[in-house]
């Protein structure tokens, strides 16, 4: 997606360790004008599949979801990352996260996720699969089916489109960056 790679060459800064961060439009000030574009680029891609609901996970997750719900007119589930006491009906998954170096529980109420939902998952970025794994383990848990995986920005020089691959669900990444150095961010062709 065009707008979206020549909008993380303008703004976008990368860091040591291969991190990319994208704070001043998608992960803390958010231009809702690009959302819409990654939006309607997520019906194109997914718009045909029988789904029923779009699954995320707090945060950043949840405006390209949201875009995604608004389009197709769906509702939206964002899975938590951290367990309220007031859920009922529980399920719970263990992720690691890489940016923050620290395992933790995800979780969402049974109430929200059924056994006759056909979903998304849509997230901000693709790392390692972590969070993508987990959320796909708690949909199997409610007895519900992922039919797709999108993400905004992918780094293809980490595991996660591999070990998502082995989950045989089509993965749709609308920015895929090959290698992040100081301040230099190469895009896979
Ligand atoms: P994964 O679970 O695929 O290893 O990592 C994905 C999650 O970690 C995303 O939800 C995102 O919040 C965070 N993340 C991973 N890499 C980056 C990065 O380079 N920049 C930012 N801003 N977040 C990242």
């Amino acid at each position: 997606m065009k707008l979206l790679k020549d909008r993380i060459l303008r703004d976008g800064k990368s860091f040591e360790g291969g991190i990319l961060k994208v704070d001043s439009f998608i992960n803390h000030q958010m231009d809702p004008i690009l959302m819409k574009s990654i939006g309607v680029e997520f019906v194109r891609r997914f718009g045909h599949l029988p789904i029923n609901k779009i699954v995320t996970i707090e945060a950043s997750g949840i405006a390209p979801a949201i875009m995604l719900g608004y389009l197709l007119e769906l509702p939206v589930v964002f899975v938590k990352k951290a367990v309220p006491k007031t859920m009922e009906n529980m399920l719970t998954a263990s992720v690691y996260s890489f940016t923050k170096d620290k395992t933790y529980d995800i979780c969402v109420s049974r109430d929200f996720l059924t056994a006759d939902d056909r979903v998304v998952f849509i997230d901000d970025f693709l790392a390692n699969g972590n969070a993508a794994i987990g959320v796909h383990e708690l949909v199997e848990k409610a007895g519900a089916q992922v039919l797709g995986m999108g993400f905004i920005i992918e780094k293809s020089f980490q595991q996660g489109h591999l070990r998502l691959r082995e989950l045989n669900i089509p993965i749709e990444s609308l920015a895929r960056v090959k290698t992040l150095g100081n301040n230099k961010v190469e895009f896979e062709d």
